[in-house]
């Protein structure tokens, strides 16, 4: 049998001998004891053949192949495949846009944004890996998708509470409902803050030695758990779109924190035949401008912007980027090594757009091409656009129009239809607790529960 796959910290503080992790361990502990995020010592292959062998597979079993690779010696084979028929019931509609650009709608999953497909697998290896009767709590930070889509696949796990910190003024109204309402074992927090607040409470609520004892976990993208699963769909819209073997296809994808891209990122380093990744950010345009100079600066505080879910300053998933190409980069920003930019730029392309330029461009595709996309979509398209890339092109679309409804008839005078999932939630009634920007107030709500 193949050693297990084990995993180091981006901040690599120890030797990495003795710092290799198994999955279960990475999983639960979510942050690396030394503050850096968890990356496997070593990325298994999708070989041409291996790929030939996937087509025509539905999305539980490709989600099985590729993931069995990470978990072999964890958990059986037959376990993963069930858990992946369960958390994927859904379809991933393509929809061409003019020639060579195709937009692949990760939206029609409970809470309608990409972030379902990362956070349904998760919630069931916790379950499965997690010592039975042990209670824990699980923090996730949003920025409005996270929350709901982790909420949701958390909130029937015995044991287990979930409290999710959201940007009071930066969430749309249908997000903020979904936060409120979601029940169960779930509390949504209103922060009166930003999103980088929010994120900045939940590490140092980890850091902080008095909150041990609450067994506190997460759920962000920081958690290798929630980066895995997103390396499936690169693979499954490849075998959907790619004619045969070696044709590659580029994939773009709207950026916040980094994880759906570095999804692709590893998938391309696995064996999948990708062109160009390029990363398609608002104004929090920190990824792009590093890309471009070689100079990192964070974004503080973060800018607003209608696609609000990449309102991001400081991509906690840069660290994963670092690492993967040699450099290191701790949670603050600081860089402690460069990584090697040359090799980076010929994989990795960026783009910043603005929000004049999202909204015109839901105008545009709409009313020339047919096609109704919502902020963070059309992030995506318009960066291709602009790049002028050749070659087949995959757009991601990483949340549902009707969630943005507000933003879209802005431009659009439509009516924009909810998916089933959505028209549910409406029915729902919340329950929101408002907080004041205050860590200590956050800690003494958690020392509370
Ligand atoms: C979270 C989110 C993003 C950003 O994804 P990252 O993995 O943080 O880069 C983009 N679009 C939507 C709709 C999201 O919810």
């Amino acid at each position: 049998m193949p050693s297990k796959i084990l995993y180091y910290s981006t901040n690599r503080s120890f030797s990495a001998k003795s710092f290799l992790h198994d999955f279960p361990t990475a999983l639960l502990q979510g942050l690396a004891p030394d503050n850096g995020l968890y990356m496997p010592n070593a990325l298994p292959t999708l070989s041409p053949t291996e790929l030939q062998t996937l087509r025509g597979k539905s999305y539980a079993e490709v989600a099985c192949a590729v993931l069995y690779k990470f978990l072999e010696g964890e958990l059986p084979r037959e376990t993963l495949l069930e858990m992946c028929q369960k958390a994927y019931n859904f379809p991933i509609p393509l929809e061409r846009l003019g020639e060579n650009i195709t937009i692949a709608r990760l939206d029609q999953g409970i809470t309608a944004s990409f972030k379902d497909f990362a956070a349904q697998m998760m919630a069931q290896w916790i379950q499965y890996f997690k010592p039975q009767d042990q209670q824990s709590v699980i923090l996730v930070a949003t920025s409005g998708d996270t929350g709901s889509a982790v909420g949701e696949a958390f909130k029937h796990l015995p044991h287990t509470s979930v409290i999710v910190l959201y940007p009071a003024q930066e969430v749309s109204a249908i997000q903020r409902h979904q936060l409120d309402s979601m029940g169960g074992n779930t509390q949504a927090i209103a922060l009166a803050g930003k999103f980088d607040d929010c994120q900045a409470f939940v590490k140092r609520a980890f850091a902080d030695a008095d909150l041990a004892y609450l067994n506190l976990s997460s759920a962000n993208s920081i958690n290798i758990g929630r980066v895995l699963p997103q390396i499936v769909y690169y693979v499954y819209i490849w075998l959907q779109l790619a004619e045969n073997e070696h044709e590659t296809l580029n994939f773009c994808v709207p950026s916040g924190n980094l994880g759906n891209s570095l999804g692709c990122e590893i998938a391309r380093r696995m064996g999948l035949p990708v062109g160009k990744l390029v990363i398609a950010t608002n104004q929090n345009d920190a990824f792009h401008q590093f890309l471009q100079t070689g100079i990192y600066q964070k974004i503080e505080p973060s800018i607003e912007s209608v696609s609000n879910a990449m309102n991001v300053g400081n991509p906690s998933n840069l660290a994963r980027y670092f690492d993967l190409y040699g450099g290191c980069i701790d949670k603050h920003g600081t860089v402690r090594s460069l990584p090697a930019l040359a090799e980076m730029r010929q994989n990795l392309l960026s783009f910043a757009v603005t929000d004049a330029e999202t909204l015109q461009n839901i105008a545009q595709t709409y009313e020339k091409l047919g096609v109704l996309l919502e902020p963070h979509g059309a992030v995506a398209v318009e960066a291709v656009q602009r790049l002028g890339l050749v070659g087949k092109t995959v757009c991601l679309e990483t949340a549902h129009p009707a969630k943005f409804a507000d933003i879209v008839q802005k431009v659009l005078p439509i009516e924009v239809e909810k998916s089933e999932a959505l028209k549910q939630i409406e029915k729902r009634v919340g329950k929101a607790i408002s907080m004041p920007n205050d860590y200590q107030v956050f800690k003494d709500f958690l020392v509370g529960l």
